[in-house]
Formats: C-alpha cells, sequence, structure tokens
C-alpha cells in the first residue's frame, strides 16, 4: 500500500521513524519518491591540476607524505600526489591508530570529496576514501545518488534504506508510458545505469512527473463533474442596505480592482450552482474587505459563514477585524479555535448550532465532527495552500453545499493558474490601496554580513523590530550545500546582538509554542524573530521594519516577495536585506536583483517561472504554488498538454486504472494543495 508507514518496514524503529519524519517521509510511498537531489558523478577521476576550491571532486594520487600537526588543531596531512607532480592534502580532524597504520607512502588514494583551500594548500576534510597498494585500475561508472538529508540522517543511510526498500513498489499501477512504467522510472533514479547519462536520468524524472501530473489532472477531472452536479441555496441580490453601510463606515474606498472582485464574487453568489472561485491579491491588496462583503450578502440571505485562516493567531486577527466591521450591522462574528477551553468552545459550538453566530472564524476546530452549523450557507478560505483538499471536502459535508471562496496571496502566473486551476473561476486584485510603502530592498554578499548585523542593531535600537529568515532549522553541514540554519544565526548573533532578545520560530515546533513566540514577537517582548519560512504567511506585526533574508539565492521569488510582505506593514519605513553566499552566479545575481526594482508579486512570479524553465535550479524545493513532489511547473511545462489529454481518455477508457493512479499519489487527495 502507498500509504502504508515506513514503520512497517524491517529495521525502521521509533527513532528512524522519527528521522525520516522530519523528511516528511511517513509512507513507503514517500519513501521511494524519496528522489535524490543529485548525483556524484564517479564515472572518472580528474587530474589534480583541474582540482579547484569549492567544487566536489573524485581524484586520486600515491602519498608522498603523511604530517601529523598538533596545531591549530591536531590533524594529519595525508598529501597525494599525481604523475605530473600536482598535490593534494587529505586532512582527517580524528582518526585511530589503525585507520592510521593502513596509510603509508608509496601507496595510493582515492578520494572524493569537496576540495578547499586550507594552511597547506588544497585540501579534502575527511572525504571518503579507499587506499590501495599498488595504482588501482580505472573505478568502473558509477552515479552515487545523493539524498536530501537532515541532522542525525545522512544521504548515505537513507541511501542504504531505499536500497532495502526495493520490493516495496509492487503497489505502482502497472501503466506504461514513455516506455516505461513509475516502478522502473523509480527505480533508475535510485539506481542508475551510467551508460545511459545524463538524459536517462532526465527522462526517468520527467517520467515521473508525467505521472503525478496526470494523477493531478485526473483528481481535477473527477472534481469537476462533481462540482457541475451540485446545487445550492442561491444567496439572491442584496435585500438590505446592509452592504452599503458597511461601506460608509470603512473609512476608506474599495479600489476598482477590490470593487470588480466583489461584483464577481456576488454574482456568483446568485446562483444555484455553488460558487468555486479562488481570489488571488497581493499581500496587502485587501482581500479581507473581499471576504466581508460576501459575508454580509450571506448575513442577509440567513445563513452563516465559515471563515477559516490557516493558524490560530491569523484566525484570531480576522476575528477581531471582522468583529469590528460587522458586529455594528447586527452580524455576530465567532471565534472557534483549538486554544479555548473546552466549556468556551462547547459555548461557541452551541452559538453556531443554533445559527446565533452568523459568521464563525476558526481554524481546523471548526471541521471537528462536533461543530454544526445550522445553515451553513458560505464557506471562506484565507491563505488556502496551507489548507488540504481534505479538509475542504470536510466542510462541504456540514451543510447543503456552500458557496466557497478561496483567497491565496500567492502569486501565480497566469498561465500555470489557468493550469492548477482550472476546476475553479479565479479573480485577481491586481491593484494596491493607495498610499503604500515600498520596501526598500537590497542585496549583500557575505562580505558584508557584519555590515548588515549592524544595520539590525541600528533599527533595533530605534525601538523597531526585524526578522532574520534562513532556509533551514538544521545547523550549517557543510556536505550539504553549506547554507544558514537558524540555529547558527542564532548563535552567530546572541553575542553580536548583545542585550536583544532573540526569538525563534521553525516548523517543527508544537503549534501553542509557535503561537507564544509570534505573541511575544506581536507584544514587542521578542525583538528579534530568527525563523526559517514558516513567517510567510505569518502575522501582521507593524512594529516590524527590517527583514534580512539569509541565503536568499535558494528561494524563489515570489517566495522572497512574499517573506518580505512581512515588513512594510505600518507607517515606518521598511527594509529588505538579502543575503547571499559568494560565489554565486551571474543568473543568481540578476535574479535577486530583481527585487529591487519590482514589487509586483505576479510579475516576480512569471519571472521566476522563467528562470526556473531555464534550468535555474534553487538547490531547496519550491514552496507555495504547487504542492507537487516531483513535478516542476516550469521545468515540466512540455508535458502539462499531453497529462491533460491523456487524464482525459485514460478517464473515459479506463476509469480503474484512472483511480489507482490517483490513489497512489493522493493516498488521501490530500496532498494537492492545489485544487
Ligand atoms: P490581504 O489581502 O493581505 O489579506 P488585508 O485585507 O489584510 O490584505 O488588507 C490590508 C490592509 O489594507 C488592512 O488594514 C485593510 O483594512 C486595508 N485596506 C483594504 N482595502 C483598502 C482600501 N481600498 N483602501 C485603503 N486601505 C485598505
Ligand atoms: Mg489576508
Amino acid at each position: 500500500m502507498p500509504s502504508e508507514s515506513v514503520a512497517t518496514i524491517p529495521g525502521v524503529g521509533p527513532k528512524l521513524s522519527g528521522l525520516l519524519e522530519r523528511l516528511n517521509i511517513r509512507t513507503k510511498l514517500d519513501l521511494i519518491l524519496h528522489l535524490p537531489f543529485r548525483y556524484q558523478d564517479r564515472t572518472r577521476t580528474s587530474p589534480l591540476r583541474d582540482v579547484h576550491s569549492g567544487a566536489e571532486h573524485y581524484v586520486q594520487g600515491q602519498i608522498i607524505d603523511i604530517d601529523i600537526v598538533e596545531r591549530p588543531r591536531p590533524s594529519v596531512y595525508v598529501t597525494i600526489s599525481d604523475e605530473e607532480g600536482h598535490r593534494l592534502n587529505m586532512r582527517l580532524l580524528h582518526y585511530s591508530r589503525r585507520q592510521m597504520s593502513q596509510l603509508s607512502e608509496g601507496m595510493w588514494l582515492r578520494l572524493w570529496g569537496t576540495v578547499r583551500l586550507g594552511r597547506k594548500g588544497l585540501e579534502m576534510v575527511h572525504p571518503e576514501y579507499r587506499a590501495f597498494k599498488y595504482e588501482p585500475d580505472p573505478p568502473p561508472p558509477e552515479y552515487v545518488p545523493v539524498y536530501p538529508a537532515t541532522h542525525g540522517l545522512s544521504s548515505a543511510r537513507i541511501r542504504g534504506l531505499i536500497q532495502r526498500s526495493k520490493g516495496e513498489t509492487s503497489f505502482l499501477p502497472d501503466y506504461k508510458h514513455f516506455g516505461s512504467t513509475l516502478d522502473e522510472s523509480i527505480r533508475f533514479l535510485h539506481e542508475p545505469d551510467p551508460s545511459k547519462g545524463i538524459a536517462g536520468l532526465k527522462s526517468a524524472e520527467e517520467r515521473i512527473a508525467f505521472d503525478e501530473l496526470l494523477a493531478f489532472n485526473l483528481l481535477k477531472q473527477r472534481r469537476h463533474l462533481q462540482q457541475e452536479k451540485l446545487q445550492t441555496l442561491p444567496l439572491s441580490t442584496a435585500r438590505t442596505a446592509l452592504a452599503d453601510e458597511f461601506l460608509s463606515s470603512l473609512g476608506f474606498v474599495l479600489t476598482s480592482a477590490q470593487k470588480r472582485v466583489v461584483d464577481e464574487v456576488l454574482d456568483d453568489l446568485g446562483q444555484t450552482n455553488p460558487m468555486l472561485r479562488l481570489v488571488q491579491g497581493d499581500v496587502g491588496s485587501g482581500k479581507t474587505v473581499v471576504a466581508a462583503l460576501a459575508i454580509v450578502r450571506a448575513a442577509e440571505n440567513d445563513v452563516q459563514t465559515a471563515f477559516m485562516a490557516p493558524t490560530e493567531l491569523l484566525a484570531e486577527q480576522h476575528h477581531e477585524t471582522l468583529s469590528e466591521w460587522l458586529t455594528p450591522l447586527g452580524i455576530q462574528v465567532g471565534l472557534l479555535t483549538g486554544r479555548l477551553s473546552a466549556p468556551s468552545r462547547r459555548t461557541r459550538q452551541k452559538a453556531v448550532a443554533s445559527g446565533e453566530d452568523s459568521v464563525v472564524v476558526g481554524t481546523h476546530a471548526l471541521f471537528q465532527k462536533s461543530t454544526q452549523f445550522k445553515s451553513l450557507g458560505l464557506a471562506i478560505i484565507d491563505e488556502q495552500h496551507r489548507f488540504g483538499v481534505h479538509q475542504r471536502m470536510l466542510l462541504r459535508d456540514k451543510g447543503r453545499m456552500p458557496h466557497q471562496l478561496i483567497m491565496t496571496a500567492t502569486p501565480i502566473p497566469r498561465t500555470l493558474a489557468m493550469y492548477l486551476y482550472s476546476d475553479m473561476d479565479i479573480s485577481k486584485i491586481d491593484e494596491m490601496p493607495p498610499g503604500r510603502q515600498e520596501v526598500e530592498t537590497t542585496v549583500h554578499s557575505s562580505n558584508q554580513r557584519d555590515a548588515v548585523i549592524s544595520g539590525v542593531e541600528r533599527e533595533l535600537r530605534k525601538g523597531h523590530q526585524a526578522y532574520w529568515v534562513c532556509p533551514s532549522i538544521d545547523e550549517r553541514d557543510p556536505t550539504d550545500g553549506d547554507f544558514h540554519g537558524t540555529m547558527d544565526v542564532i548563535k552567530e548573533l546572541g553575542p553580536k546582538l548583545p542585550g536583544v532578545e532573540i526569538g525563534h520560530l521553525h516548523g517543527r515546533m508544537a503549534g501553542d509554542e509557535k503561537t507564544r513566540v509570534m505573541t511575544d514577537f506581536r507584544a514587542g517582548i521578542v525583538q528579534l524573530l530568527v525563523a526559517t519560512t514558516v513567517v510567510e504567511v505569518g502575522i501582521d506585526v507593524p512594529n516590524a521594519t527590517l527583514m534580512v533574508i539569509d541565503d536568499s539565492d535558494r528561494f524563489g521569488l515570489a517566495q522572497l516577495h512574499q517573506l518580505r510582505g512581512r515588513v512594510g506593514r505600518g507607517t515606518q519605513k521598511s527594509h529588505c536585506a538579502l543575503l547571499y553566499d559568494t560565489p554565486i552566479s551571474e543568473t543568481s545575481r540578476q535574479r535577486l536583483n530583481a527585487l529591487k526594482t519590482c514589487s509586483d508579486g505576479f510579475e516576480l512570479a512569471e519571472l521566476d517561472l522563467q528562470f526556473r524553465g531555464a534550468g535555474e535550479v534553487f538547490g531547496t524545493k519550491q514552496s507555495g504554488t504547487e504542492n507537487f513532489r516531483v513535478a516542476d511547473l516550469a521545468l515540466h511545462r512540455h508535458l502539462l498538454d499531453e497529462a491533460r489529454i491523456v487524464a482525459r481518455s485514460l478517464m473515459e477508457e479506463n476509469p480503474e486504472l484512472a483511480s489507482e493512479i490517483i490513489d497512489t499519489w493522493t493516498p488521501s487527495e490530500s496532498d494537492y494543495a492545489a485544487v
């Protein structure tokens, strides 16, 4: 079964399961789809003259010297040389006597590792090595997979585990396309045949991506067919002057983009086929007020609205705003989150069941079976990419068939939006309310890191707050691409910013712990928040005026844009500093520079797509718009049409196989946030 837990694999105990979980590997399918992110090309060794600092190399040579030094750190230097007399050191910081007794001058060493410039010239620190008595035969050709790893679970160990789980793929559908099955392609990527070269890897990956896109299309078609047949209560045109009253109490006028989107939404609400509309609008474009007008329409028709936010904090924020706006109109707004005590939750649930609360704002608690609405007519889902399809389905069961309004700040390029959301209608708020300050964005190399830190200090001294965002939590692991983790940064900044209250926020924290940190930040107790991208869809803290993003070249442009939308929310001038470690490619620098001049999320998303389509890789998998496991809509653009066409015929000709393919990729239908 694809959804069977990894814990059922022999040799996988609770500790290993826990480590795998960190890599989002929970099921057998997750494990076999944990694909290498690159391969070490060990098909041949390079001559020592071609070796340069910062790159990975596979080399060999004869040992000409073994030198043990005590300072600055006890190390042993094993120097090798090739026929041309070029040299390289292997440096070991800890070693056993036995290990040393197996190395002697005149022997041959074959090394795999990253080269750097040490005190005694070019070196590899703790490379993988093999020693030979005589000059060895050329190495057998080999592509060695390198897997995304985590602290305590190395790529090599993951590789071993996957090798041992090879028998676990029997559940994959036996469906051939592009000349191979999914199973064959997955196996190929874990154990490539070097004679097929890079092209072989590429086509295996494409085959897998195709299968995933196919599943996605099948799922969308199935849902679309269901949606068309649905009937619901039309929420007919305004019967009262509530909307006018609301608008005149607002203190601002709607932008013309907001007006247009409101019209589209209200028009949908008047139909008997339930609305399924996605409202896209950049951070700060004013989506909440659009939602509020839909709520007013629902209230006029005596039906309730469920308003869902991705986090408790956002739910509370929305509850505050909506109460302020709607209570004066006689529309009662309730709050339902997991944080409520049991008695107050029961009270709220009663108010929902009796219809006393016209609007209920909440998180997942809303979906709990014990929550019954009197008459649910409208469901609003904010920041939808945090919600699984499964949750949306559950909500639907609560009422007749509510109209659904989904709001997202994730800018999706137009061409892709049509593909991802072809089963929905889309509205776009493509205009910002007047008077918005642009966030001044600057780009800095690691040489300017200290200057950036001083900048943080200056900003904090003014009484403002700042974010520092890193690509990961874990401490820096030099074998894994060398980027900053929040742990490192906290260690680094602590001594440099004495007296500053630093908070730590990351995705592996328990929910209430996260909430506490965010509450402290909001209250100004925490001055500097060191975080992973969990702050992306976060809270509104107007006093935060600076955001530093470490290893910014690792992120997509649209994602950087969303991150920087966390600042510039108050009246103060705000700033975003994008840090990168040298060296980076010219294209990466161009990408980052685009953020200096462009403040339009959609334009940036489109640019992202172009850069990615051109093969510029970002290292870490993109989060946000597409929750695909393997497919990348930029890189696999050429597969989109075919996946759509094949899905259509498969659905008609072999619905059983179609279901099998859907089930493989989305065992609970919850993995595609995009549909
Ligand atoms: P988002 O689209 O990110 O959810 P919000 O709905 O939270 O944005 O709106 C951001 C801020 O802009 C809020 O304080 C809101 O009251 C305000 N706002 C929304 N529309 C307008 C407008 N037309 N003119 C001025 N301010 C507006
Ligand atoms: Mg919002």
